[in-house]
């Protein structure tokens, strides 16, 4: 009898992904990690090989009237060197892989692989191949990234321990709330193309959007500090979902509080002035901030403790599923993630 048909947005893309992975069976001992993590880890002898993938769809992830050419290549390499960051490794290589319709012009190619290049340039990592197909529609593009870390040194989004400190880096929202910048502007000119767009006073927010960084220089700044983080993941669904990532993975609850969430004051006012949203939930079901969210043992909190970019926002507990925020009155909300969810008629990410 053939399975009655379902859609996917009745289990998400978490669930799709959980579908999948409970179907594969790893035929291979070089394969420590599968499906499950940031990226892949693979036992290369001395070192242990890191892998990840990301795609980028015209129309659900950029949108070109927008978003210039080379600022897509430099995100769509930035996004996976993200993802390297978060298993406590280093990038060394990308593959490229587009999708191009006839719309796209050889200069808009060029402008495209600009932005890859300067990326590539940045982070000090080689381009070594890829792929090139037609699409019917739009632009698809999709990287890996390859990357290496000494085999002690491997961080998992599994390994946070209870009382451990929960830390961030940099400071969140920016993204959600320079995408909404842009779209608004977007509406404006579209009603009324005389209008030039307003941008001068969202740089910071709309700069975070257009042209985000991968923490690179915090896995070589706790390399240095003798510190391995316990649990590690890049916030790129908003810190919600990231948080109960850590805390499903880790079997254990995560408490944050309110007050420690960093957010840039530009970010507030803009959230809060402008766009009449509430700062907080931009941070926390926003996305794309492309910083990192990781667990450190009490012992190694002197070491950080007055790093200028690393944030303590809370702590591990044992009760797995009881993952809370406290409000600054100190009231006790459950956290929930609504990150950015593909599969939903909510859909912007
Ligand atoms: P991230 O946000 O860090 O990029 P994702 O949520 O995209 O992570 O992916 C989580 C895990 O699921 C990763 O290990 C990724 O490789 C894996 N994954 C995602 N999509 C697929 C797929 N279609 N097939 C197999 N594995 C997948
Ligand atoms: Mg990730």
């Amino acid at each position: 009898m053939t399975e009655k048909r379902s859609e996917i947005n009745q289990i998400g893309e978490f669930g799709l992904i959980d579908r999948i992975s409970s179907r594969v069976e790893l035929q291979n001992s070089s394969t420590v990690k599968g499906i499950g993590d940031d990226a892949a880890v693979i036992d290369a002898g001395d070192d242990f090989t890191l892998l990840c993938s990301d795609m980028l769809t015209e129309g659900v992830h950029f949108d070109l009237s927008y978003v210039p050419l080379r600022h897509l290549g430099y995100k769509a390499v930035v996004v996976n060197l993200s993802d390297i960051a978060a298993m406590n490794g280093r990038p060394e290589q990308i593959i490229v892989s587009l999708g191009l319709s006839n719309r796209f012009s050889l200069q808009a190619v060029d402008e495209l692989y600009e932005g890859i290049r300067a990326a590539c340039q940045n982070y000090k990592v080689d381009l070594v191949g890829g792929d090139t197909t037609s699409s019917a529609s739009g632009l698809v593009i999709s990287i890996t990234a390859i990357g290496r870390v000494q085999k002690d040194k491997v961080v998992y989004r599994s390994g946070a321990k209870s009382n451990d400190i929960i830390c961030v880096t940099g400071d969140l929202g920016a993204a959600y709330v320079g995408l909404q910048i842009l779209e608004r502007e977007k509406q404006v000119f579209l009603t009324n193309p005389e209008m030039k767009p307003q941008l001068e006073d969202f740089e910071y927010v709309v700069g975070r959007q257009l042209k985000p960084e991968a923490r690179t220089d915090i896995v070589h700044e706790l390399g240095d500090l003798g510190i391995v983080p316990t649990s590690m993941i890049d916030i790129s669904d908003g810190l919600a979902s990231e948080l109960l990532h850590l805390s499903k993975n880790s079997g254990l609850g995560v408490k944050i509080f309110e007050d420690k969430i960093p957010i840039d004051t530009k970010v507030y006012e803009t959230a809060a002035i402008e766009l009449k949203v509430d700062p907080i939930t931009c941070t926390l079901n926003g996305g794309e901030d492309y910083e990192l969210l990781f667990t450190i043992t009490q012992a190694d909190f002197e070491k950080i403790k007055n790093h200028p970019d690393i944030h303590f926002i809370g702590h591990m507990h044992d009760e797995a599923k009881q993952n809370l925020l406290i409000s600054k009155q100190g009231t006790v909300i459950p956290l929930q993630a609504q990150g950015w969810n593909h599969f939903t008629s909510q859909s912007t990410g």
